[in-house]
């Protein structure tokens, strides 16, 4: 997979991509990610790539001319005869699509990304109808640049190419995961899997040793080796975590009798001041 980056900023991405999981897969020649440098796409002795917004208002916008140059200069196929699947052109906009772990998903599966970053006001809204396919927003919030938004992207999906994680259950087991289906039998260490998928909730919360921190002990769930008990402990956990803090996950997932019950109870206790 390869990533283009157009940005006025190139250097911005020196670091971000040099660490961990990120480094490695660029290292293991699993991801390219090259960043262009829009002031090389002007043709004035100022380099200049923005311009006053037609209509008056606040602040300046990008010009359409580089960044129809710089997307030219790729050799990505033109928007209508591109195939999204494989190649896609992406306008990182506070007033896109959010972005989310599906999208990321699909991201995964083509071959080359291009990435346009704003800066300013925003982008002439012309390279969006006729160079992009997709306008993301990684969350409701501004930015003061689309750098921090694709590089949001680059990491979300670059962990779900295969051989960029360790372990590659790892993206299966964790929040937002698609997965819903119970998981049979044990990891290579013994230890029981996450045993099921997010399939759309948020993760349990995890443990590691020491059992007592500060006289804070780990759940008793955790300490024995009852695999139902644990699944049991991280399932409710999960809904507990979602009910809390996205409910409005909730409304979009399957919802087994076992977690009507766990629901009706996290909720009771919740009212109650209990959780
Ligand atoms: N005037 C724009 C608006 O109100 O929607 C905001 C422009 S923002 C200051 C400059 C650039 O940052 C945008 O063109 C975009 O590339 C990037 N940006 C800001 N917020 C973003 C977000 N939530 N997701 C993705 N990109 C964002």
């Amino acid at each position: 997979m390869r990533f283009d980056i157009i940005t006025i900023f190139p250097g911005f991405f020196d670091s971000p991509l040099d660490y961990g999981i990120l480094s490695r897969a660029r290292k293991a020649g699993l991801v390219e990610v090259a960043t262009h440098d829009l002031r090389n796409f002007t043709h004035d002795r100022h380099r200049t790539v923005d311009d006053r917004p037609f209509g008056g208002g606040e602040g300046m916008v990008l010009k359409p001319e580089p960044l129809f140059d710089a997307v030219t200069s790729l050799d990505v196929a033109p928007k209508l005869e591109r195939q999204p699947k494989q190649e896609t052109v992406i306008l990182l906009s506070a007033q896109g699509r959010p972005f989310t772990q599906s999208i990321a998903q699909e991201l995964a599966a083509t071959d080359r990304i291009v990435m346009i970053c704003g800066r300013y006001e925003g982008v002439d809204e012309r390279v969006n109808e006729m160079l992009c396919d997709r306008e993301i927003s990684i969350g409701d919030y501004v930015l003061s640049g689309g750098e921090l938004a694709a590089a949001v992207i680059v990491d979300t999906v670059v962990r779900l190419l295969p051989g960029a994680l360790g372990n590659p259950d790892s993206s299966r087991f964790e929040s937002f995961g698609a997965d819903d289906a119970p998981q049979e039998g044990a990891s290579a260490d013994g230890v029981p899997r996450s045993t099921y998928g997010a399939g759309g909730l948020l993760d349990y919360p995890h443990y590691t040793r020491p059992a007592e921190f500060r006289g804070v002990s780990i759940p008793e769930a955790l300490r024995g080796g009852d695999h139902e008990a644990i699944r049991r402990w991280r399932r409710r956990m999960a809904l507990g975590k979602t009910l809390r803090n996205r409910p409005d996950l909730l409304d979009r997932i399957a919802i087994s009798d076992e977690d009507r019950e766990m629901l009706a109870e996290l909720r009771l206790n919740l009212e109650n001041g209990r959780e």
